[in-house]
């Protein structure tokens, strides 16, 4: 089990910081497991979302940088973080925040520059679902998807009733 983050390294360029992976690793293999610091019940720019209610400090892995073309995803129910393609020696790793994260407390706008930009990054809240099935989700995202559709299918019912 691949446990620590030796092959991972922090880079800071002008405050900002990026996540950078030391060796090289093919699609599907575990790069290491999703730290566990601190959990809370409210999200931070600093926490990533594992459930419904909970939110976790990452330690390293916050300087993990959001792209809309992402090369990991974090498992958040196993907490691994997994090459989401083959993935080169000296890259950044980035993760596509609404996978875990349904509504940020720091929204921001992005520049990835890929075809498929979702450009506001606001949690998967913001985000149609022709959107959202193209990427890895977590668990916890993909219920509460489901949960506010049949919400909102109970609510157009209670309209047609009336
Ligand atoms: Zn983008």
């Amino acid at each position: 089990m691949v446990s620590t983050m030796e092959t991972l390294a922090i880079r800071t360029e002008n405050k900002f910081r990026t996540l950078v992976t030391k060796q090289a690793y093919k699609k599907g293999e575990v790069i290491c497991a999703m730290p566990s610091e601190n959990i809370v019940d409210k999200p931070t720019r600093f926490t990533v979302q594992i459930s419904k209610d909970k939110h976790t400090h990452v330690g390293k892995l916050a300087a993990l940088n959001h792209s809309c073309d992402p090369n990991v995803i974090l498992d958040t129910e196993n907490m691994l973080m997994i090459a989401r393609r083959d993935i080169e020696k000296g890259e950044e790793l980035y993760f596509f925040y609404p996978a875990t994260e349904w509504e940020m407390q720091a929204p921001f706008i992005c520049l990835c520059g890929s075809a498929n930009c979702i450009h506001v990054v606001a949690g998967a809240r913001f985000l149609p679902l022709s959107t959202l099935e193209t990427q890895y989700l977590s668990k916890h995202i993909r219920e509460t998807i489901i949960e506010s559709l049949n919400n909102t299918e109970l609510h157009l019912k209670k309209l047609q009733e009336a």
